[in-house]
């Protein structure tokens, strides 16, 4: 049997009434028996996410300071939310003893440390809500990845499943045709048994890899917005909701900074084409946007209008470049024997430029770039230009639309927006222009104008 695997985020298991939002929504299809949870995030009278709490928890206990508040906010959460449920106080204490003995562990490791106690914000929604699906007399199993068989690469805060991880967790599958499967998000376990994170927002990582392994019918993304906009809605306003995507298009679009699902997270599906569907935990009557192989071309070529980042970059010229063999690679090198990776790299007949995430700089970093491509290259001129921001037209109609790199051009240059670069990489999937970061937002609102208001 094939079953649909539920993510459900940060907000919608941080209060009462959402655990039983939750309930209400397993209970109306009966092929959603994996169930992955995050940690508590925000809500009102609740300004700080269980996360972030037991971030400052491992800070303080490695600075050598008294971690007592937040330690308390957190078991005060979990008594809140769980207690209302019908769920014995000193069962809810019981569960967040687990905690506590992380906390109590040896700080040695920092990074080790740091992901047993992060990830427990996790481990104890699903454990549980566990409890209160069994109370209500619903068959359900919490199950801890080190059982599963979710095992990462030990690169604490940043883990990876390793290759054999996804034939274990096929055998899910079999557990669900006994009862719904409770999987905490965001963790697995190093083949050591150690407790290693994903990145910020992993849980959205799990999900998609219980879906990829148990090919699961869909893998439902249950959040607090009705799915992706076209825009920013925080810049554009009204933007409309996207009812359909590809695989390929939210990769785009999350590369440039739409962060409604974890950039890693189409990778597990993908191969198996699991369709993805983001959907609001409070909104059911909305069926959300599905991520897809392939969708229907629709009454739009475009798919969204994305802007974001702070870049910043190095332009060369030098007479005849283009004879000199080599100049590209030994110019890329550069950057990479400085450990920083680049973005984009537009290239004229006598220039290149390479376009870089300012964030990654050190103050010596331009210094020093500066002077070792001039020792080495010898350009005849260089200059580095900061506070570029990149923004981008997405969509497959790319690919057999004639004009729209003409009519975005237009576009900008009506609002008065200098174009700085242009990018259109080989897959057409996407155009992408480097303008002022002071220009971001109009050139954002001129752009969704053009190609969505006609
Ligand atoms: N709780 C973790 C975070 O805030 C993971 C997640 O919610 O996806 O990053």
């Amino acid at each position: 049997m094939h079953y649909k695997v539920c993510k459900f985020g940060g907000t919608s298991v941080a209060t009462t009434e959402k655990i039983q939002q939750i309930e209400h929504i397993l209970s109306q299809d009966t092929t959603r028996r994996c169930v992955v949870l995050s940690a508590p995030g925000k809500a009102p009278g609740a300004s700080t996410k269980v996360t972030d709490l037991l971030i400052a928890v491992v800070k303080k206990r490695i600075d050598g300071s008294d971690a007592k508040t937040e330690l308390d906010s957190v078991r005060k959460r979990y008594c809140e939310i769980y207690v209302p449920l019908g769920i014995a106080e000193a069962k809810v204490l019981e569960a967040v003893s687990i905690l506590e003995k992380r906390v109590a562990a040896s700080t040695a490791d920092s990074a080790k440390y740091r992901d047993a106690v992060v990830a427990t914000g996790e481990d104890l929604s699903a454990r549980l809500f566990a409890e209160y699906l069994s109370c209500k007399g619903t068959k359900a199993v919490y199950i801890s990845p080190q059982d599963a068989g979710l095992i990462v690469t030990a690169n604490f805060g940043d883990a990876q499943p390793v290759e054999g991880a996804y034939e274990r967790l096929a055998k899910l599958a079999a557990k669900c045709d006994e009862a719904i499967v409770i999987f905490p998000g965001f963790f697995g376990f190093t083949e050591a048994g150690d407790i290693a994170t994903f990145s910020r927002g992993g849980s959205d990582l799990t999900g998609a890899i219980l879906a990829g392994a148990m090919d699961a019918v869909e893998y439902e993304n249950f959040t607090d917005v009705d799915g992706i906009f076209s825009a920013n809605p925080n810049v554009v306003a009204d933007p409309v909701l996207i009812p359909a995507l590809t695989y390929r298009e939210m990769r785009e679009l999350s590369y440039m900074g739409f962060n409604v699902l974890h950039e890693e997270a189409v990778r597990p599906v993908m191969a198996r084409k699991i369709p993805i569907r983001l959907r609001n935990t409070g909104n059911l009557k909305n069926e959300g946007t599905l991520i897809v192989s392939e969708r229907l071309p629709g009454e739009r070529d475009i798919i969204g209008i994305a802007g974001g980042g702070r870049f910043c970059s190095f332009n060369l010229q030098k007479f005849l470049m283009n004879r000199e063999k080599g100049f590209g690679r030994r110019l890329l090198s550069i950057f990479e024997d400085m450990g920083l990776s680049y973005e984009h790299c537009p290239s004229g007949v006598d220039n290149i430029s390479v376009v870089i995430d300012q964030d990654q700089l050190r103050p010596e970093s331009v210094n020093n770039l500066l002077r070792t491509i001039e020792e080495q290259l010898a350009p005849d001129e260089i200059k580095v230009e900061f506070g570029i921001a990149l923004i981008a037209v997405v969509g497959e109609g790319l690919l057999h639309k004639v004009g729209v790199l003409g009519q975005a051009a237009n576009a900008l240059s009506r609002a008065g927006v200098n174009i700085k670069l242009a990018n259109q990489g080989s897959s057409e999937l996407s155009m992408i222009f480097g303008i002022d970061a002071i220009d971001e937002d109009r050139a954002l609102n001129a752009l969704y104008a053009e190609f969505f208001s006609k």
